[in-house]
């Protein structure tokens, strides 16, 4: 089936030399759809939208509308008008963080999690410097998951936010979410999700999941740089201020004073990565096109097979939940006595693309005593010469690098 797959992924057909792609939780491959879209706009289809009345323009326009609309059949919205284009998560965290704490006191309380992205860390901290507020966060256990027992103790009657990751980035670990949105609801809480790694795993149902707002990025879930969005509930969205300024995001401006545009377009400020959009509309139709049960269960059989390789690898240790139902395809694993940036260099050379670092996720590097880790990360296009790959490079590289 990754066979059938890898080619509707232009890269790898691109490819001559030895090509081992394990790196998608850094950024997916593009999909011969989205880079069709992205093209397709850029050269014989380029106007501004939401502007221009003349043909080409009302074109884009309704493309964009288009791909607003099958985003939110992807995440299971109804009304496409709750997708925000951003230019990814980075952004659109920073957008939840700047306008839900706008209605904040200072001393209320945001709570996030030990396993966070810095990109769902650093803006409430700037926003919680901003307005006196106090941030909290869940610890993580030991195998990588969510220390929800604790949540408990962490909530007070001044919680007014919970934002946690849907998939952490580093041990793939996937967080109840049910759990999560219960506890944000008995505490009057907002629920905010950080959806990086979770879109490239196939369709989601956010009314399932809970939460009142989502992040994304379009390059993770095999579209063009540069594009994402947010979601939020119809409420919040009508409620809250804007976040960036400027054109197209207004009703009427005059030099006394601005009003300001219904959403989405209160927050599309500019004009937005047009090409990048209407690519991450096309990923999101032909991935919704898929069997998604068939590519869980590939995923499932090639992360068993991967963590029992590196379990059987001397000297190797790997971060985060042993069993597939509590995580995904992202696999970090520390080899003592092997620094992580020597192993990527080392496998690199032999064609297999890995990430070695921080991750993004230092808190999570603390919690482990570890300053980096390897991460091989899995997509809908591996298959098993990946794995074998990887496991008899890692071979060579404990033999020799040790
Ligand atoms: N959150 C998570 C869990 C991520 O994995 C990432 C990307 N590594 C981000 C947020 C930030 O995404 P982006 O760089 O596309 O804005």
């Amino acid at each position: 089936m990754s066979s059938t797959l890898k080619k509707a992924f232009p890269i790898f057909a691109s490819r001559t030399e030895r090509f081992h792609y394990l790196d998608s939780a850094a950024t997916g491959q593009i999909c011969a759809a989205a880079a069709a879209a992205l093209l397709g706009y850029e050269t014989t289809a380029r106007a501004n939208v939401k502007r221009g009345v003349y043909p080409l323009a009302d074109a884009a326009s309704n493309a964009f509308d288009a791909a607003r609309a099958s985003i939110a059949r992807y995440i299971g919205i109804d009304d496409a008008n709750e997708v925000i284009f951003t230019s990814g998560t980075t952004m659109g965290l920073n957008l939840l963080a700047h306008c839900l704490t706008a209605e904040l006191a200072p001393g209320d309380e945001i709570l996030l999690s030990e396993l966070e992205h810095h990109s769902n860390i650093v803006p409430w901290q700037i926003a919680a410097a901003r307005r006196s507020l106090i941030v909290r966060a869940i610890p993580v256990k030991k195998d990588g998951t969510l220390e929800l027992a604790a949540i408990e103790g962490l909530l007070s009657a001044r919680t007014r936010i919970i934002a946690v990751a849907h998939t952490s980035n580093v041990t793939g670990a996937i967080s109840d979410t049910s759990r999560i949105a219960e506890a944000a609801r008995a505490a009057g809480a907002y629920f905010v999700l950080d959806g990086a790694q979770a879109l490239p795993h196939g369709p989601v149902d956010l009314k399932r999941l809970g939460c009142d707002a989502f992040a994304a990025s379009g390059h993770k879930m095999f579209s063009a740089t540069g594009a994402g969005i947010v979601w939020m509930n119809k409420e919040l969205a009508h409620r809250l201020p804007p976040f960036l300024s400027g054109g197209e995001m207004i009703r009427t401006v005059s030099l006394k004073g601005s009003t300001y545009a219904p959403p989405p377009h209160r927050f599309e400020a500019g004009t937005p990565p047009i090409g990048a959009c209407l690519a991450m509309g096309a990923a999101a139709e032909w991935l919704a096109s898929l069997d998604w049960t068939a590519i869980e269960s590939e995923e499932r059989r090639l992360t068993r097979r991967l963590l029992d390789g590196l379990s059987a690898t001397a000297h190797t240790t790997v971060l985060g939940p042993a069993g597939f139902c509590h995580r995904r395809g992202i696999i970090s694993f520390d080899v003592d006595g092997v620094h992580p940036h020597d192993l990527c260099q080392f496998l690199g050379d032999r064609g297999i693309a890995l990430r070695g670092g921080h991750h993004c996720a230092q808190p999570l590097m603390e919690r482990f005593n570890l300053a980096a880790t390897t991460r091989a990360s899995l997509a809908l296009y591996n298959d098993d010469a990946d794995i074998d790959a990887l496991l008899e490079g890692l071979e060579s590289a404990v033999r020799l690098l040790r």
